[in-house]
């Protein structure tokens, strides 16, 4: 059996609707909520820590069902006890369980139990954007950058910031938006094979286009999309005075990528107790066996979402590619910062797992 201390996993997401997940405050401007971006090359991203959250409760929920199932006398068969910040109700009663047999509290980590707190099994990076759909005339075209494909281990570089460098068409020149650009060929021989080794689907795979890092940062802040709303007072049902808003989104068909750290459960002892979690009978072994439990989530993703404006028919993500980091797309290493650039999910990387207990 592997001893090894962790493992990154990689996550690859189709986003079947637009994707808002905000900054958690209204601000005046041409947008009224806009969405968390990078500080550096300012395109938007989810933070590791929403995904975590969502993440866990629905883990949760696919859990619970399961209890649920085998025990239908349960007082409470179809609420998750251990989703949430942990805090228990003012009766002292829910919040984590915080037991060494529970895979949702060693997996994600819990706020309280008999030696405090607990870090949980698995982080999050980021999600970052890696294929950004744009319409054009010859119909959409999915750009990245060099800094965005680093990521998932495919290096690139690109001699001229002010081309868009394609598959085919070269000579020619298209419009992305106001910005009018030259088309060169694309010369990255193994991009087709690294994006299909990630389960990208064949007509983004085959429109992918690669920009400058500068350029992609213009190109999909110039090209989100921002839709117009009306808050509804919920006591009258009628539209609030003065509520009309706007909120920005990710369009459908971005395609985002994430890592899933896994720790070993052989390592830790949260609160003194061996880790004694199972999944389907199986106990938590090793850091593959973590990942299991992270995956249970992925088709409440595809189902009902991240982020805000989930009634107005937001935030589905598809996961299309969960695995090895290592086996689609090489290693994500953290190379020297090109073209001014900073993109980079390893960045978000732990460090080595402290032994608990
Ligand atoms: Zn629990």
């Amino acid at each position: 059996m592997t001893t090894s201390s962790y493992k990154p996993f990689r996550v690859v997401g189709l986003a079947l609707d637009p994707i808002h997940v905000g900054t958690g405050g209204a601000r005046l401007g041409r947008v009224d909520l806009t969405i968390v971006r990078d500080p550096v090359t300012r395109v938007p991203k989810i933070p590791g820590s929403s995904l975590a959250g969502v993440y866990r409760s629905y883990a949760a929920m696919q859990f619970e069902e399961q209890r649920a199932n085998s025990n239908p006398s349960r007082a409470k068969p179809y609420f998750p006890d251990c989703v949430g910040q942990g805090q228990p109700d003012r009766q002292g009663q829910g919040g984590h369980c915080g037991q060494a047999d529970c895979p949702i509290c060693v997996t994600f980590g819990f706020a309280r139990g008999q030696g405090g707190g607990f870090a949980g099994l698995a982080s999050f990076t980021d999600a970052h954007v890696l294929l950004f759909p744009v319409a054009t005339r010859e119909g959409p075209v999915w750009v990245t950058s060099p800094g965005a494909l680093r990521i998932v281990g495919i290096d690139c570089k690109i001699d001229d910031e002010k081309k868009i460098y394609r598959k085919n068409g070269q000579g020619a020149s298209l419009n992305l938006g106001w910005l009018l650009l030259p088309v060169e060929q694309l010369s990255i021989s193994d991009l087709e094979p690294r994006l299909r080794d990630l389960r990208i689907p064949d007509e983004i795979r085959n429109r992918a286009a690669v920009l400058s890092d500068k350029l992609f940062g213009h190109v999909v802040n110039s090209n989100l999309e921002v839709r117009t709303s009306v808050a509804i007072d919920p006591s009258t049902g009628a539209a609030e005075e003065g509520a009309l808003f706007s909120f920005e989104a990710l369009p459908r068909t971005t395609v985002l990528v994430w890592e899933v750290i896994c720790r070993n459960p052989q390592h830790f002892k949260p609160g003194g107790q061996a880790i004694s979690a199972q999944l389907g009978g199986k106990r938590l072994a090793d850091a593959d066996s973590v990942f299991e439990v992270v995956k249970t989530a992925h088709p409440y993703l595809e189902h009902l979402g991240i982020g805000g404006m989930g009634t107005r028919g937001m935030g589905r993500l598809k996961v299309v590619y969960a695995g090895d980091g290592a086996a689609a797309g090489g290693e994500c290493q953290v190379q020297t910062a090109q073209e001014g650039d900073a993109t980079h999910a390893a960045q978000n990387r732990p460090g080595p797992p402290q032994q608990e207990a």
